[in-house]
């Protein structure tokens, strides 16, 4: 296929599931929706009014009366259904995914096929962890018994990178658990949600109310936390808006799950084998171009390992073909939106500016057939320090900064304390020794040891630590405790 022979759906205004059915937005906030790889707007993504946020609330707060009180085994079978209905249509949702967000359709697969594991570790923990506890005779003719009982309307807030996949790492465990939904995409990338929903109203049959659909941004998400009846949020985001979402939750008395930002660093022993290494360190800096909470950032050379390195890093980043991520041959896609391209070139001139080498420059990349695409080339900054904004910030992009230290400790003081992120760390060695210790004093939620993007299965916590992370129960696996509360129950008879 040629990359002309892409196609590009048209998809009008966006709408509102509410109580089961679709509605026109009254609002007439009416945002622009890209195909970042045309650069050509494909909807228009309505910020929906207070009424409508809270009328999805109500429609939610509704339906858990009798979703609640199903047998978890009648509400298992809507979530056998939901995983047909994905599997049947993932090969469009991956195409809406790369439309909406400009990442390769191979990523957009691993998306959809992410998503499906969620709801198939949904299935397995609803007949296993959702159970309660009980002890015979805890005194003379007296039980004790624990059950675990959904509380009712959750928010899921999320973000542009993974259109599908996030809402799904909360969604299913949500519903399986009894509990009922108001969803919330990114205003960003609201199509390929948007789309999964509509089929999942239509082929799935849930009972309206069960799942409902809102769009907009910050007010919208301040209207959800604050309705009456929203028992909690879950968040997936940036840092300064997770901070928020977290006090906003504390102010409301609501139960949250709040994911931040990340800045990853990847640590190259001297001992690593580079032809296996440098192949996954190319993917974790420049998979779904760099716009991935788990992407590596910083490259930590530890010394001994550079003189190859950083040469064959570079070699291999300049050579990704980059254009439309429906074209099978393209290997990096554009950035989300005009303006994430412009803060990442923005970051590349302060890195220069601050005494940066300039080893590969990404802002020159150009696409012939799409002049108007959002389109950037892999940067690749050496000779950064730990004070320099590139290794301190959030970039969000396809821009890797690389530093220089002595040590593995120089390099566990770098991850632990150059910045409070702590999302992700990988190191690249040979030796079980150093990977061990490495693993056991590196503060982050995920660690990869000869992994450069270390994504916890479905059926694990989705880590995070430290401004990455706010909250106790994690997203996926761990969120049964989050989703239910414990009643505790003393009999004599
Ligand atoms: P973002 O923080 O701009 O937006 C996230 C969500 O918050 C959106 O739904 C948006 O509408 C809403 N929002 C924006 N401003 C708000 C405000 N002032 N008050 C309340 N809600 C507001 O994030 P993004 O650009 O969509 O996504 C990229 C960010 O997400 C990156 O920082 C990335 O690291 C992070 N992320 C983290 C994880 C993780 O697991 N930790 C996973 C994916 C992405």
């Amino acid at each position: 296929m040629s990359t002309k022979a892409v196609s590009t759906g048209s998809y009008g205004n966006l709408r509102l599931l509410i109580s089961g059915k679709w509605h026109e937005s009254e609002s007439q906030d009416l945002h622009p929706v890209f195909n970042p790889a045309l650069g050509r707007v494909i909807a228009r993504v309505p910020f929906s009014t207070k009424e409508e946020v809270v009328r999805a609330v109500d429609s939610a707060e509704e339906a858990f009366a009798a979703w609640s009180s199903l047998p978890i085994t009648d509400r298992i079978q809507f979530l056998f259904r939901m995983k047909e209905v994905l599997e049947r249509h993932a090969k469009e949702f991956a195409v809406l995914n790369t439309e909406n967000h400009g990442k390769t359709l191979e990523e957009s697969r691993g998306d959809i096929r992410r998503t499906i594991e969620n709801v198939e570790s949904a299935i397995s923990i609803a007949y296993t962890l959702a159970k309660g506890t009980s002890l015979d005779q805890v005194s003379p003719g007296i039980d004790e018994i624990m059950v675990k009982e959904p509380l009712g309307v959750f928010a899921l807030v999320c973000p542009f990178n993974f259109p599908v996949m996030i809402p799904f790492w909360f969604l299913p465990y949500a519903i399986v658990l009894g509990d009922t939904v108001v969803v919330k995409p990114s205003e960003v990338t609201p199509v390929p949600m948007q789309k999964v929903a509509e089929l999942i109203q239509e082929e799935v049959g849930l009972p309206p109310g069960v799942l409902n659909v809102v769009h907009g941004g910050a007010e919208v998400v301040e209207a959800l936390i604050g309705a009456r009846g929203t028992r909690g949020v879950t968040f997936v985001g940036s840092t300064p808006v997770a901070r928020r979402v977290y006090r906003l939750a504390g102010e409301n008395g609501k139960r949250a799950i709040v994911n931040g930002g990340a800045k990853n660093s990847i640590v190259v022993m001297p001992d690593a084998d580079l032809d296996r290494s440098v192949p996954p360190i190319i993917s974790s800096f420049f998979g779904n171009t760099g716009q991935r909470c788990l992407a590596g950032a910083n490259l930590v050379v530890v010394a001994g390992a550079e003189r190859q390195l950083i040469d064959r890093f570079a070699k291999s980043a300049s050579a990704l073909r980059i254009g439309n991520g429906l074209a099978p041959e393209t290997e990096m896609g554009p950035m989300v939106t005009m303006s994430a391209k412009q803060r990442v070139q923005n970051y590349v001139q302060k890195g220069i500016d601050e005494g940066a080498r300039l080893v590969t420059d990404g802002r020159v990349a150009r696409v012939e057939e799409f002049p108007e695409g959002f389109y950037l080339g892999c940067t690749i900054l050496d000779d950064v320090t730990p004070s320099m904004s590139t290794a301190q910030d959030e970039v969000f992009g396809p821009l890797a900064s690389v530093l220089h230290v002595e040590t593995l400790d120089e390099a566990l003081n770098f991850v632990n304390h150059s910045t409070n992120y702590g999302n992700m760390a990988s190191i690249f060695t040979s030796s079980g020794r150093t990977a061990r210790e490495f693993r056991r004093q590196a503060n982050a939620g995920n660690i990869g040891i000869n992994i450069g993007v270390a994504a916890p299965s479905a059926f694990f916590p989705f880590g995070g630590m430290r401004d990455s992370f706010f909250g106790v129960a994690h997203p996926q696996a761990d969120t049964v405790d989050f989703f239910t509360d414990k009643k505790v129950i003393l009999s004599r008879w």
